[in-house]
């Protein structure tokens, strides 16, 4: 018997639904488009995520995962529903809530017992009362039912991980028994739960977006810096990390923050602040930062090559970042296009997001590997860090191009390394390149003292 009913089967629905399902539910994973929930009958997922598939499979076949279209076969006899779908930017910067409406429509119109509707969709703060008016305003009989928001923390490229053991589980409810019900359900993960009321789960899961994002566009600034003084922002980053007050994670400078959550959450919340009348100035500085990055690209493209007008530019990577398939507010479709206007043809390779990407960028032309990619270009550009451009021949790469230039947006590589392979290299905020200074010895890092 199915205890867990989960809405919407994108990156965080079906990852939920697999997991749990790991865990020992019943788990029956419902989306509106029929394409989807078909694929996944014949074993197809709509979505590239490492280990998913395996995951799936593992689960249908234990009898522990099924898929449906009909919220009536989902809910019946279902304890819990989790709702994971999209929360895409509005025109003016707001979340549109307007899947979430359907959904929450829906489970009202074919709930046929008592009900715990847990919200994992990224939503503005106030969102669960207001999808508790609606399911009180759409039942066709008045049924109990409490409404938990768990906002969902995971990565994709390494969201089966991030599931299954995550920093933290966070629940937010104005009824304390539907949250402890809820907190039984992740208690397997071993993780600490936060449990606390709806507006305050809601504010902490765009509160960490924020932070994540403003790491990032901190970087960045110090990374513009660091090219105009002749410091190099990879040393700094490691510098600064070791400090357990900053931490390593996202100090890598570059060509900026993308993907499906971070443009639209910090946008978000600067419309939910302005909307109340509050000035969020760090928020905005964010987003300017980061915006900034993908024309700061090109600038630095044409410093390498002159004029873009008639050459050939290779893109190494389209994903917003790698091990995803994943092109929401990807940086190379800005890159791509912005080449194309200063007359550049833009080609590229990605080991998983071409098909993805083909028709968003039509005119494009989508390679089978890397070295077809550098054959005859006049640069090539790393735009996502995926593993596998990390040790490609450096020679082999060099002969097939018309010039030898890499901009290395994701600093991959080493600076001294690819000018010593004969390229013209420039990666981000590494100002000693840039300024034609020496290198030092580069960071050593010796063991503690007794
Ligand atoms: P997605 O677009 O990949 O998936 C959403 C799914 O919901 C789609 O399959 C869609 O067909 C389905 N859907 C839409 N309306 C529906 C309805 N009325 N009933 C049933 N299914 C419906 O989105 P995602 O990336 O999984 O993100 C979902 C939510 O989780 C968003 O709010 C997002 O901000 C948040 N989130 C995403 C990530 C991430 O890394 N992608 C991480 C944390 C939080």
């Amino acid at each position: 018997m199915k205890n867990i009913c989960v809405v919407g089967v994108g990156y965080v629905g079906l990852v939920t639904a697999a997991c749990f399902a790991d865990l020992g539910n019943c788990v029956i994973a419902l989306d509106v488009v029929e394409e989807r929930i078909n694929g996944l009958k014949q074993g197809k997922l709509p979505i590239y995520e490492p280990g998913l598939k395996e995951l799936v499979e593992h689960n249908v076949q234990a009898k522990r995962l099924m898929f449906t279209t009909s919220f009536t076969e989902a809910l019946s006899g279902t304890e819990f529903a989790f709702i994971a779908v999209g929360t895409p930017m509005g025109v003016d910067g707001e979340a549109d809530l307007h899947y979430l409406e359907a959904a929450a429509r829906d489970i009202a119109e074919n709930m046929t017992g008592p009900l715990v509707i847990i919200n994992k969709s990224t939503v503005p703060v106030g969102t669960g009362d207001w999808v508790a008016d609606i399911i009180r305003r759409y039942q066709k009989n008045p049924i109990p039912f409490s409404v938990v928001s768990c906002p969902e923390f995971l990565r994709e490229g390494s969201a089966i991980g991030d599931f299954m053991q995550p920093y933290r589980t966070v629940l937010g409810s104005l009824d304390p028994a539907a949250a402890e019900k809820v907190a039984q359900l992740h208690l397997p993960l071993r993780a600490p739960i936060v449990i606390t009321d709806l507006r305050t789960a809601e504010m902490i899961k765009y509160a960490s977006n924020a932070f994540l994002a403003t790491k990032i566009s901190f970087i960045n600034e110090i990374a513009n810096i660091c090219e105009a003084l002749g410091a190099d922002v990879k040393e700094v980053a490691i510098g600064m990390g070791y400090d357990a007050r900053i931490g390593k994670q996202f100090l890598d400078a570059g060509v900026g923050y993308g993907g499906s959550c971070f443009p639209k959450d910090v946008k978000a919340l600067a419309y939910m602040a302005a909307e109340k009348g509050r000035h969020p100035q760090l928020l905005y500085a964010v987003m300017e930062i980061n915006n900034d990055r993908r024309e700061m690209a090109i600038t630095h493209i044409k410093e390498m090559v002159g004029n873009l007008k008639g050459t050939v530019i290779g893109l190494l990577g389209l994903s917003f970042k790698p091990n995803t398939d994943d092109m929401r507010d990807a940086p190379s479709i800005t890159i791509a296009q912005l080449l194309q206007v200063e007359g550049a043809t833009v080609r590229a390779y990605d080991p998983v997001a071409m098909d993805v990407a083909r028709p968003l960028l039509p005119s494009v032309e989508m390679m089978p590997d890397p070295y077809t990619l550098a054959e005859g270009c006049d640069a090539l550009v790393v735009v996502t860090e995926w593993n596998e451009f990390k040790q490609l021949d450096r020679s082999r790469l060099r002969d097939l191009m018309r010039q030898p230039v890499i901009y290395d947006g994701r600093n991959i590589y080493e600076p001294d390394e690819m000018v010593r392979s004969g390229f013209i290299y420039r990666g981000v905020g590494r100002g000693y390149n840039v300024m034609n200074l020496e290198k030092g010895a580069g960071h050593t890092i010796l063991p503690p003292t007794e």
